[in-house]
C-alpha cells in the first residue's frame, strides 16, 4: 500500500468527515468491504467489518458501499465535500496539481519515445563528460549538430552539485548522454563532431563508449 496523505487538495485530512459507517445490523461479516478496501480502512471484528482507520478513506469515493451485498455501508451526502470544496476554494489549488500532473505525464511520455529511440537503434554511443557544460552551452551546440544529421541524443542526464557555484566560481559540472542512429556511417561521423566540439570547449571526456 502506498503512502496515504494526510492531506486532500492542501486541506488537513482529519477537517474532512468523509467516511464510511457500518450498519453492524445489516452487516453479514461477508468481508468484501474489507478485502477491498486498499486503504485498511476496515477490519473484521467478531466476524462484522469495523471501521479502524476512517481517516485513510479516499474523499469522495464509496467503492464499499457500492458492492456490500445487503447496503450495510453509507456514507454522507457527496454535498458534505461540494461544501468543503467551495469553503476552501480548492479548484485555485487543483490548478496546480493539474499543471503538475500534466507536466509528470508529458514528462514519462518523452522517457517512453527515448527509451522507443534507444531500443530500436542499432548504433549507438555513450559518453560521459565533465566541465563547464552549462556555461558554454554545451547542449545547445550538440542540439545543433545532430539536427544536421539523423542521429539523436537522448537520456540527457546533467548533473550540477551547486548552480552558484558551477557559475560564479567556475566549478564543473558533469553529463550522460546516449547518440543513436539507425546509420553506422552517420553515428561515426557524428561522433568526430561532438568530440572535437567537446574539445574546442575544454570539456573533458570521462567515458566514451561505442556500442555498437
Ligand atoms: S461488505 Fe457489507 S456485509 Fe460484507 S463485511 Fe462489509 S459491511 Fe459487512
Ligand atoms: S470508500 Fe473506498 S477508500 Fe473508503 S473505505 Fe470504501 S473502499 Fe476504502
Amino acid at each position: 500500500m502506498s503512502k496515504i496523505s494526510n492531506e486532500w487538495h492542501g486541506i488537513p485530512r482529519k477537517e474532512i468527515p468523509w467516511y464510511s459507517t457500518v450498519d453492524k445490523e445489516k452487516c453479514i461479516g461477508c468481508g468484501l468491504c474489507f478485502v477491498t478496501c486498499g486503504r485498511n480502512v476496515y477490519v473484521m471484528k467478531g466476524k462484522k467489518a469495523e471501521v479502524a482507520n476512517p481517516y485513510n478513506c479516499l474523499v469522495g469515493c464509496t467503492t464499499c458501499a457500492t458492492i456490500c451485498p445487503v447496503n450495510a455501508i453509507s456514507f454522507p451526502d457527496k454535498e458534505l465535500i461540494q461544501k468543503i470544496e467551495r469553503e476552501h476554494a480548492i479548484l485555485r489549488y487543483v490548478q496546480e496539481e493539474k499543471k503538475k500532473k500534466g507536466a509528470k505525464i508529458e514528462l514519462e511520455k518523452v522517457r517512453a519515445e527515448a527509451e522507443k529511440i534507444v531500443s530500436s537503434s542499432p548504433h549507438m554511443a555513450e559518453f560521459t563528460i565533465t566541465g563547464h557544460i552549462l556555461e558554454k552551452e554545451i547542449p545547445k551546440k550538440l542540439l545543433n549538430i545532430i539536427s544536421q544529421c539523423k542521429c539523436d541524443i537522448v537520456n540527457f542526464k546533467l548533473e550540477t552539485p551547486s548552480l552558484k557555484v558551477c557559475f560564479d566560481e567556475q566549478a564543473p559540472s558533469a553529463a550522460r548522454f546516449t547518440l543513436v542512429s539507425q546509420d553506422y556511417a552517420d553515428i561515426t561521423n557524428c561522433m568526430e563532431k561532438i568530440d572535437k566540439l567537446l574539445e574546442e570547449n575544454n570539456i573533458v571526456v570521462v567515458e566514451h563508449k561505442k556500442i555498437s
